[in-house]
């Protein structure tokens, strides 16, 4: 694999989409077992999910699991709180059902936390947590995810759904920003 340039900074090929389709393969078996007889539901966060979510899905055995899609709608907040997301396109009623939560990356865990606790006021049976990727040393939620396709080191990495300014997402493999 080579590298690749987005906004004049040099990317170098960090996961192949072979080691990624190997990993997902594996957490949609595991997923299958833990989730037989549950019709689970799973909740892709777009935009950056979609990839993982794509070949998750049809990596899990199961004629009763469903998928939907929404999107964290971003606006800042007027206090020291940051950015507030707020879920959109959720039209699924969850109550009593097993949800699984599809994102693509966790970083400091602030966006799966807020997502978390918004839709367990919707009275689902379970939220599990399922990210293609997890930089551990960033997080400073109190959140652990469920399913992890791979732990990664702080740094920041484009393709297979995660982007540079929105560029990016339709690399197959994905690359890690290289030190300067
Ligand atoms: P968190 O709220 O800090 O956990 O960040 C979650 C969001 O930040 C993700 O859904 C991504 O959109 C974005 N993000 C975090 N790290 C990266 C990265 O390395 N590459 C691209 N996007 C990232
Ligand atoms: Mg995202």
């Amino acid at each position: 694999m080579e590298h690749v340039t987005y906004e004049g900074l040099t990317f170098e090929p960090y996961i192949s989409k072979q080691d990624i389709k190997t990993r997902v393969e594996v957490l949609g078996k595991e997923i299958t077992r833990d989730c037989a007889g549950k019709m689970p539901l799973f909740v892709c966060v777009l935009n950056g999910a979609f990839p993982f979510a794509s070949d998750l899905f049809r990596a899990v055995d199961d004629p009763d699991a469903e998928i939907t899609f929404i999107r964290l709608k971003s606006y800042e907040g007027t206090s020291t709180s940051g950015t507030v997301k707020e879920v959109i396109g959720l039209h699924e009623n969850i109550e009593g059902r097993t949800v699984i939560i599809v994102e693509d990356i966790v970083d400091t865990g602030n966006t799966i936390y807020r997502l978390v606790n918004d839709l367990k006021e919707k009275n689902p049976a379970d939220i599990k947590v399922a990210t293609l990727l997890f930089k551990p040393d960033a997080l400073v939620r109190n959140i652990k995810p469920d399913y992890v396709g791979f732990e990664i080191p702080t740094k920041f990495i484009i393709g297979y759904g995660l982007d540079i300014n929105e560029k990016a997402r339709n690399l197959n493999d994905i690359y890690i920003l290289k030190e300067a």
